[in-house]
């Protein structure tokens, strides 16, 4: 048996968010060979035969909760620019000029920065959009988080990925890193790709027995130019395209009107809700509890550094709450569980990951974070029938108080370090990585 991947947590507020409100406390979760073994109260995990003979780790004063899943992200190094313009202005005079400017090294750096800021802050699984993916694949293969890679398609534009690229990167990038490393498709905007490139990219995914990504219905405007051209809203233009289904998963879906809520529940496609995106750059408030009422897995995501401009899920969540509570004037909205769930198990249904991850269950993969309760931002914590560690982790605590993080048993995250990668040197080469990209933007030549 390999210990490093075998232990028991003990003596923690345990949260298996395996789709009940139910909660351990104090409980243990036993982790042999990388998979859960036990989880409950602290007497029958310690019960367990194989309790006795694997380390001990004592977690009193932290909760025990699933791997985080940041269900929509870009890999970017804009943070902080182009702030305070409408979502078009800032799509065609800032980010496709970086898009335009960017390098596999530069897109790289970019991943390897974005994974492990995501690491640390508890999240052990990503869908991230991006370009130049192997070398995304090369840094989460060594950081040692999960990512499902959607590159950035489009054929109406020169400077994107294109389908055969996206094939290239299923062709060696399907699975791999065993299993934890996935290729998908992704395509861009609606207006970035024509209607042959969505039914190809349809086409791709059902050869490659693969997923689809993609954004739809951000702003207003998306929605109502959607109209003007295509006489469909951009949900049934999809549905008319062929992309909808299990394995496809629409970004911020905020405009939905109720048909295209039922098209979602009825292809059994995912919504990735983006709180921060939509706020920040005014895209408005999703549904969110309507769409979940009607059956539809909504995961939760950061969107990119670009437009958020933390990839803290933790702070994703308190957002998620907040918003659905001011959009809705109901204050039963956005309850803490239900945020919680969209952060974990959803993220992982809305992957086809729920079989092996997104909560603590026996016989899934060790995917586990723990946060530090021990601080003044977390008193009090109660126990029993004032339990209120659900309402701590949304609304009091942020990624920096994630302590511990282990994908598939293996530590990656020790007392708020990252220890399965040199994180200065992981910083030093993306601040490298942005000069050159704003270098090389400002140089570009006007599109003719
Ligand atoms: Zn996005």
């Amino acid at each position: 048996m390999a210990t490093d991947t075998s232990f028991v947590l003990r003596n923690g507020a345990v949260l298996p968010l395996e789709g009940h409100k139910r909660s351990h406390d104090p409980g243990s979760v036993l982790v042999l060979d990388g998979k859960i073994a036990a989880v409950g109260g602290l007497e029958e995990v310690d019960a367990h035969p194989a309790t006795g003979s694997v380390p001990v780790i004592d977690l009193t004063g932290h909760v025990v909760i699933p791997g985080l899943v940041n269900c929509h992200l870009h890999s970017g190094l804009l943070r902080g620019t182009a702030e305070s313009l409408a979502l078009w202005d800032w799509l065609n005079t800032h980010v496709d000029p970086a898009h335009r400017a960017m390098t596999p090294a530069i897109a790289e750096a970019a991943s390897w920065m974005a994974y492990t800021e995501g690491l640390r802050g508890g999240t052990t699984s990503v869908l991230d959009m991006w370009r130049f993916m192997e070398g995304s694949a090369r840094a989460a293969e060594r950081i040692g988080i999960r990512a499902t890679l959607a590159p950035y398609t489009a054929d109406k534009f020169s400077y994107f990925e294109t389908l055969e690229t996206n094939r290239r990167l299923l062709e060696t990038h399907r699975i791999a890193a065993d299993g934890r490393v996935r290729a998908w498709v992704g395509l861009e905007h609606l207006f970035y790709c024509s209607d042959q490139m969505f039914r190809d990219a349809a086409k791709l995914a059902e050869e490659f027995d693969t997923g689809i990504h993609t954004h739809s219905s951000e702003t207003i405007w998306e929605v109502e130019e959607c109209l003007r051209q295509f006489r469909r809203r951009p949900i049934e233009e999809f549905h008319n395209r062929g992309i909808l289904g299990e394995r496809t998963v629409v970004a911020h879906g905020v405009w939905l009107d109720d048909r295209e809520v039922k098209i979602l529940a009825e292809t059994r496609t995912s919504v990735t809700h983006c709180p921060c995106s939509n706020m920040k750059l005014s895209s408005g408030p999703a549904r969110i509890g309507y769409y979940r009422d009607q059956g539809v897995c909504v995961a939760l995501g950061s969107d990119g550094e670009k437009e958020n401009n933390s990839l803290d899920m933790l702070e994703e969540m308190k957002f998620a709450s907040l918003l659905q509570k001011v959009s809705t004037l109901d204050p039963t909205s956005g309850d803490p569980w239900d945020v919680l769930d969209m952060a974990t198990l959803s993220g992982a249904r809305a992957l086809g990951l729920d079989d092996v991850s997104g909560s603590l269950e026996v016989g899934k993969d060790a995917d586990i974070v723990t946060v530090d309760l021990r601080q003044l931002h977390f008193i009090p914590r109660l126990s029993g029938e004032d339990f209120n560690v659900p309402a701590h982790l949304v609304f009091s605590a942020s990624a920096s108080d994630v302590a511990d993080v282990w994908v598939k048993g293996r530590q990656l995250v020790e007392a708020g370090e990252v220890i399965s990668v040199d994180v200065a040197d992981i910083a030093a080469n993306a601040q490298a990585a942005a000069e050159e990209l704003f270098e090389r933007r400002r140089s570009l030549s006007p599109i003719s």
